[in-house]
């Protein structure tokens, strides 16, 4: 019976795995196409001081501006591209199109020194032995100051790739690029990596502050890990800052940095400038 009905179950099943493998050629030429003609882009969201909300940096997060869907978010595609590789063309990209757009920023007297802009590298990116060369020529040839880029990778990824981390971050910190260790606490980890390797910035995944004013167990963990980075001379980031009282209650646990809609949604490079515009005005005091 298995064998006669070997051909009509080879016909049921076909189909649709047909059409997975389809659509996964049909995304992965999307894309091939999408790099030629340089569709990936950095939008940038504000990194603020939280004492004073102050701007102290960008993190850069890059959208795909198709031609028929408009801009697609990095969820729908990096997984696709770790799995085909096309994310080691992507983010050398996205690290172009941010080094390019800082350059523009210090032409045009927009920059401050001290500034930066941190750029998420995945974990696929960290098995290119080229990468650190690339990196660091890309910001001579654009003119950029060791310390305007700054480099995320997140706990899972370092973990996933260990082997490679191990080699590559240190010299990408050798080079002068600080490193910010992502979405701190969803890995399975990581208190030896932090001890192992070179991270200078911390940041707290949004999942511990969103619910930060409402569950007080997880004030005390915040409060746990901004005194562990304190106590490795580590910068903290807190993730997903959304509402006052969250960056209020940050600030009284002495969290440096904040980044999140309350200060503002990632943006395209115009509104990005114009947001440094802003940030270089001097304050308006009340007395004024
Ligand atoms: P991430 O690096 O942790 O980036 C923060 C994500 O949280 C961004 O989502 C940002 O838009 C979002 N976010 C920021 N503030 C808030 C907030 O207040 N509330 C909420 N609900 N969300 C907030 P996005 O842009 O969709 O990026 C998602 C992830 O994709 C990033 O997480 C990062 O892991 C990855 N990604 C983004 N750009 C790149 C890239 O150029 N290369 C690589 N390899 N990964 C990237
Ligand atoms: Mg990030
Ligand atoms: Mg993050
Ligand atoms: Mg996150």
């Amino acid at each position: 019976l298995a064998k006669t009905r070997g051909r009509a179950r080879f016909e049921i099943f076909e189909p649709p795995m047909r059409q997975a493998a389809e659509n996964r050629f049909r995304i992965e030429s999307d894309m091939r196409q999408a790099i030629e003609r340089g569709e990936f882009k950095p939008f940038f969201q504000p990194i603020v001081r939280l004492d004073g909300q102050t701007h102290a940096g960008f993190e850069a997060l890059v959208r795909w501006e198709h031609a028929q869907r408009g801009f697609i978010g990095p969820g729908e595609f990096i997984p696709v591209a770790e799995e085909n590789g096309l994310i080691n063309e992507i983010g050398l990209q996205v690290m172009e199109g941010t080094m390019r757009q800082v350059a523009a920023w210090r032409r045009a007297g927009q920059w401050q020194e001290g500034w930066y802009v941190s750029v998420n590298v995945s974990g696929v990116q960290l098995r290119d032995a080229g990468l650190v060369e690339r990196f660091t020529d890309l910001r001579s040839q654009l003119g950029l100051l060791v310390g305007d880029i700054r480099i995320e990778v997140t706990e899972s990824s370092v973990i996933a790739n260990q082997d490679v981390a191990f080699g590559l971050l240190p010299r990408l910190k050798e080079q002068g690029f600080l490193l910010c260790m992502d979405d701190f606490g969803t890995g399975y980890s990581s208190l030896s990596y932090l001890s192992e390797l070179p991270f200078d910035v911390l940041k707290i995944d949004r999942s511990f502050i969103t619910d930060l004013c409402r569950r007080q167990e997880l004030g005390a963990l915040v409060n746990t890990v901004i005194s562990l980075a304190d106590s490795m001379g580590m910068i903290v980031v807190a993730e997903g800052v959304e509402e006052p009282a969250q960056c209020e209650a940050l600030h009284k646990l002495h969290c440096g940095y904040g980044q999140g809609y309350m200060f503002s949604r990632p943006m395209n490079a115009a509104n990005a400038t114009a947001w440094l515009e802003a940030a270089a005005r001097p304050k308006q005091s009340a007395a004024a």
